[in-house]
């Protein structure tokens, strides 16, 4: 795991898709965990830490690249597993994704089928809850209709919901974003939220310009 600030990793065998580490309360939240492919690794790298025991893993939303490792981590942990109520019936297969594209790329097995963990925490999509002290999911929709962020301590750690070009904020490829008018919304509210750092499901957490702090934009490492 490489700390990125006091209290806050990003894991190193998470694959395709980030996996953080916050430490909060003598609990550790798992915010994502990247493809299935990795599952034995990801679990390895929390088993050599040390960290308080993981009760908790967040999922910002379905796609494999982020929910992929969740079922091996919930049976290496015994932690809760949350995703938004929304993601948790097209996860389970009981509701069609919400665009052609996706449709499509599910059918075609595109990164491959999450096993689902068992008894999927589900966040309501309209509120935001509370995970562990200070640890909040927020909803923030568009890449996918249950799609959330987690903040903590001022930063952001936003799935897909948006990802970071030279310290700003900006959308996947329109492909991959389910409703763009949510999808507007969540990334203005994220870069009003002024976040101290950014922690996206791709690419290297960074700062946003703008955004106080460092005036010197760096990847926090
Ligand atoms: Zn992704």
């Amino acid at each position: 795991m490489k700390q990125l600030i006091d209290g806050l990793f990003r894991l190193e065998s998470a694959r395709a898709g980030n996996a953080y580490l916050i430490e909060e309360g003598g609990r550790s939240v798992l915010v994502d965990t990247g493809l299935a492919s990795g599952a034995r690794a990801l679990v390895a790298e929390l088993a050599a830490a040390r960290i308080p025991p993981v009760t908790d893993v967040v999922l910002t939303h379905y796609d494999p690249d982020h929910a992929g490792a969740a079922a091996a981590v919930q049976r290496a942990s015994g932690a809760r597993v949350w995703i938004g109520a929304a993601d948790a019936r097209i996860l389970r297969g009981e509701q069609e994704p919400p665009t052609r594209t996706r449709r499509t790329m599910q059918r075609l097995g595109w990164l491959g089928r999450p096993e689902v963990p068992a008894g999927l925490h589900e966040l309501p999509g309209h509120a935001e809850v509370e995970i562990a002290a200070g640890v909040v999911a927020v909803p923030a929709p568009g890449h996918t209709p249950g799609h959330h962020l987690v903040r903590w301590r001022g930063v952001s750690l936003i799935g897909d919901a948006a990802r970071i070009s030279h310290g700003e904020l900006v959308h996947f490829p329109g492909f991959l974003i389910s409703d763009r008018t949510q999808a507007d919304a969540t990334l203005a509210a994220i870069a009003a939220s002024r976040p101290r750092l950014v922690c996206p499901g791709h690419g290297a957490p960074d700062r946003l310009v703008g955004s106080g702090g460092d005036a010197s934009r760096h990847t926090a490492s």
